[in-house]
């Protein structure tokens, strides 16, 4: 059988969990909580289960979530979209973000992707016979240079894929970077897909802008959220999409077939869940805490760092440190130090150097102390 996706082996999350697993070592790989959800939410989940709500839910997903998710959305960004034909829950975003994708690309089409990338946009890209045209940016970068975005354009771009806050590196899109997406995405046509699982976790007094806050470019975007990440909910697998009624009509066609719809009693209590903002609205302090505190308890390794301002990751350069490759360290801190670790360069899609690892802070207090105190040992 000749491979659909030639260049794609297990993921890298798969791997370092695996590894962790193995020896024993503490996972700040992967991405997910090592706490558990809220035991209101818990109860919730029962009550729907044990109240009937069992069956197939609508395929563009239960409509009290779908009225909750239109509620925050106005409250966050002050767009109005239409529960009934603009928003479609999902099986995580990874569901949302691969159907958005499906929908729009057609062979031959050009995507531009940011890198490093979250993992699941370029197969998605490639299995619509797209081409993904990459934006190189160092893992602790400054700023977007828009010219030279711009630069990658051609008269094949489709869509564009943003993602802040951004996995791996933590960094938060200014407005200037969505007025800038804006200005590229209205000249040249481009579909915007936006990936903001993240949208509840930015720190020291930094803003999400989502893309549904700027009107030109709302009306031309798939916008993809999770409440794994708002909820600590990473096993439930679920997500929404948010587009214009013309876009989510296509995005619907493709999402009826793919899965139809998705779990049934979750949805309802999230939607109930939803009805109280501070169960979403305190995740920031939530983690920008802890962050602190792993980032305090490294500090003296003397990593190149910069603090993350958004998302549940911190990057960090060993530049200074070690010339390892970051596969290599990853691995030997997993086995030989007990930490376990994702290497920056699994995020590009060629080969790069830049020494960089990233940290999963969703961890209870003492395990971060206690990985700290492992790689102090350690590098
Ligand atoms: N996008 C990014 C940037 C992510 O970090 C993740 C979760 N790892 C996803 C998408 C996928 O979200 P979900 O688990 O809801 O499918
Ligand atoms: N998004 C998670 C991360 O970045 C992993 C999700 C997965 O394992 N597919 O670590």
């Amino acid at each position: 059988l000749q491979s659909k996706l030639p260049n794609v082996g297990t993921t890298i999350f798969t791997k370092m969990s695996a590894l962790a697993e193995e020896h024993k070592a503490l996972n700040l790989a992967q991405g997910f909580p090592e706490f558990d959800c809220s035991p209101d939410l818990q109860r919730l989940v029962d009550k729907y289960v044990r109240s009937g709500k069992n069956q197939y839910a609508p395929m563009p997903g239960a409509l009290p979530l779908r009225e909750a998710i239109a509620r925050k959305t106005f409250e966050a960004s002050g767009r109005e979209y239409h529960p009934v034909s603009e928003i479609t829950v999902t099986s995580g975003a990874t569901e949302a973000l691969f159907v958005a994708i499906s929908t729009v690309v057609y062979p031959g089409d050009e995507v531009i992707v940011f890198e490093p990338a979250y993992d699941s946009y370029v197969p998605a890209i490639e299995l619509s016979g797209g081409i993904p045209v990459f934006v190189t940016l160092d893992p602790q970068y400054d700023y977007i240079d828009w010219e030279a975005v711009a630069a990658r354009v051609t008269e094949k771009t489709r869509a564009i894929i943003v993602n802040t806050p951004h996995n791996p590196t933590g960094k938060v899109w200014t407005a200037a970077d969505l007025h800038a997406l804006a200005a590229l995405a209205e000249a040249h046509d481009l579909v915007v897909i936006s990936d903001e699982v993240y949208e509840y976790i930015v720190f020291d007094g930094l803003a999400h802008i989502s893309v549904s806050s700027v009107p030109a470019l709302a009306e031309r975007s798939f916008v993809c959220g999770s409440f794994g990440k708002t909820f600590h909910t990473t096993g439930w697998k679920l997500g929404y999409c948010l587009a214009p009624a013309e876009l989510t009509a296509e995005f619907r066609k493709i999402h009826q077939f793919l899965v139809f719809s998705v779990v049934t009693p979750f949805q309802f209590a999230v939607a109930e869940f939803l009805a109280e903002p501070e169960h979403y609205l305190a995740l920031s302090a939530f983690y920008e805490r802890k962050r602190d505190l792993f980032n305090d308890a490294i500090r003296d390794i003397g990593f190149i760092m910069k603090p993350s301002e958004g998302s549940f990751f911190q990057n960090v350069s060993y530049a200074n440190l070690s010339e390892e490759a970051d596969v290599a360290l990853a691995e030997r801190l997993t086995r030989e130090a007990g930490v376990a670790t994702i290497p920056v360069s699994a995020f590009y899609a060629r080969e790069t150097d830049y020494k960089t690892l990233r940290f999963c802070f969703a961890k209870n207090d003492d395990t971060l102390l206690k990985a700290a105190g492992l790689l102090n040992k350690a590098v």
